[in-house]
């Protein structure tokens, strides 16, 4: 059996579509052009080039977007301060501070002081609990987007059996959360669960956000299950070349799976599209207005 391969590449680019149309539609009917603005803090190149990325992509979706850069020695205070002037900016819908912070930067802190409006990574707890209890949220974008590419792929969720391994606040457990609100049967499994084959063997649907390259192996999966890799591990290639696996290894899975994301060109493209789409809502929510269905 060859697994079905779920393109997300092609899926993320129908989503930006999607969020230019209802960028448009915001326009042309209320005057509001959404806006986004990321801050980067020192140089790390795998953030500076997620955040070119970021604003390349919001910008080509007629999304107002801003970039503030800070220097690697930014002090707390200072961007707080920095935070502080976003929120209190009408023009600015969505802040997204790029995570790693340097490690005198508390980014607890930092992700607290966002307005939970604006936070459209979906990190603040306020949002996090707000996703837990089953309210309208801005949810983390990676598992939203793992969630519409399930949906895509399977239809409707309800008494599936999922297992995610990992638990991060960012993916893990929003993940977790997701399923559940979607009537899947969750298990969240972590570096201290036993038997972590055998749970994954159960699962219908198989989510790896575990940062450990491969891990997740052939045998662990049932027969036709959906595996959605998010795991970004870059590896030496040799030449001083790096190529990027997943968490999972993909010639075994793809033998045994039903569908499975290969890596890169599966989950990765998502994270952006569903951050443009998050910044579309967070803006008509500031507004007063219905989210244009796009
Ligand atoms: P974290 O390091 O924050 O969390 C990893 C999780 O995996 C933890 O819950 C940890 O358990 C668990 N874990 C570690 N080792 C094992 C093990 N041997 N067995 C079972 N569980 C284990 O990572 P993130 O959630 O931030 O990211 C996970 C992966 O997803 C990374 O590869 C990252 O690069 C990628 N990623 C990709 C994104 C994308 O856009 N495609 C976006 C975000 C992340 P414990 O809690 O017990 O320590």
């Amino acid at each position: 059996m060859t697994a079905d391969i779920i393109d997300g590449k092609a899926f993320a680019a129908g989503l930006r579509a999607r969020v230019a149309a209802q960028v448009g539609e915001c326009r042309a009917r209320h005057g509001l052009t959404p806006g986004l603005t990321v801050v980067l803090v020192g140089e790390d190149p795998a953030s500076q080039v997620y955040v070119r990325n970021k604003g390349r992509q919001a910008a080509e979706a007629g999304i107002a977007s801003n970039e503030i850069r800070l220097d690697a020695g930014t002090g707390q205070a200072e961007l707080l301060a920095v935070v502080a002037g976003l929120n209190a900016d009408p023009a600015v819908h969505g802040i997204l501070v790029q995570l790693p912070l340097p490690p005198q930067i508390d980014a607890a802190a930092v992700i607290d002081a966002i307005d939970p409006a604006k936070d459209v990574d979906g990190f603040h707890v306020r949002n996090a609990g707000r996703l837990a209890v089953g309210l309208p949220a801005m949810v983390s974008c990676t598992p939203r987007g793992c969630l519409m590419l399930l949906e895509d792929q399977l239809g409707d969720l309800s008494g599936l059996d999922a297992v995610i391994v990992g638990r991060s606040n960012i993916v893990g457990k929003p993940m977790a959360q997701l399923l559940l609100g979607a009537n899947c049967t969750v298990t969240t499994a972590h570096s201290r669960t036993r038997g972590l084959d055998a749970h994954c063997r159960r699962a219908d649907i198989l989510v790896a956000a575990v940062g450990r390259p491969e891990m997740i192996r052939g045998p662990w999966i049932k027969p036709g299950a959906t595996v959605i890799d998010v795991g970004m591990n870059r590896l030496d290639a040799g030449n001083g070349k790096t190529r990027l696996v997943g968490d999972v290894c993909f010639a075994e899975a793809v033998e045994v799976a039903g569908a499975i994301t290969p890596v890169p060109g599966g989950v990765g493209p998502m994270t952006v599209a569903v951050l443009l789409s998050n910044t579309v809502t967070a803006a008509c929510r500031q507004a007063g207005v219905e989210v244009p269905a796009g």
